[in-house]
């Protein structure tokens, strides 16, 4: 995609600081880490998210953000990994190029994730229902 600046960076045309790279993986840092060695996980080829990338390409991404997980836990001397990823704008996603966020943790970093609900009686078994026919 011309104007995607995922792509931009998977062609050298703006300048990355590249963590792990194969022939169709690039991982990189985030330019705005929530920890030092935040980074981003996207396929070379420009898929938007999790909806429209091929699974056998899925493989090969996943693939590598277990390794940049374990490489950013040991070379940041982190206490865990949180992986991420936001699909479409209104659950956070900001650029339009698959990417999955692997982020160090440290035990006293202070970041609160997701608020909890409850469901009321009933409930889950409605929601339950309504995905597994969207299956
Ligand atoms: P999201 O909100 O999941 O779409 O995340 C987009 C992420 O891309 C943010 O965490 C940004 O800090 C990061 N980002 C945007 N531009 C760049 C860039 N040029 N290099 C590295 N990371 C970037
Ligand atoms: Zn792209």
């Amino acid at each position: 995609m011309n104007d995607c600046i995922f792509c931009k960076i998977v062609k050298g045309e703006i300048p990355s600081n590249k963590v792990y790279e194969d022939e169709k993986v690039l991982a990189f840092l985030d330019i705005g880490p929530v920890n030092k060695g935040h980074a981003l996980v996207i396929p070379k080829e420009h898929y938007v998210n999790i909806y429209d990338i091929p699974e056998n390409l899925l493989k090969n991404v996943i693939a590598a953000v277990k390794k940049v997980s374990k490489a950013v836990k040991k070379g940041v001397n982190a206490d865990g990994i949180n992986l991420n990823m936001s699909n479409d704008p209104s659950a956070g996603q900001v650029v339009m190029h698959f990417h999955m966020h692997v982020i160090p943790r440290f035990k006293n970093d202070n970041l609160k994730l997701w608020p909890q609900s409850k469901y009321k009686e009933g409930e889950a078994e409605e929601v339950k229902k309504k995905i597994k026919e969207n299956l």
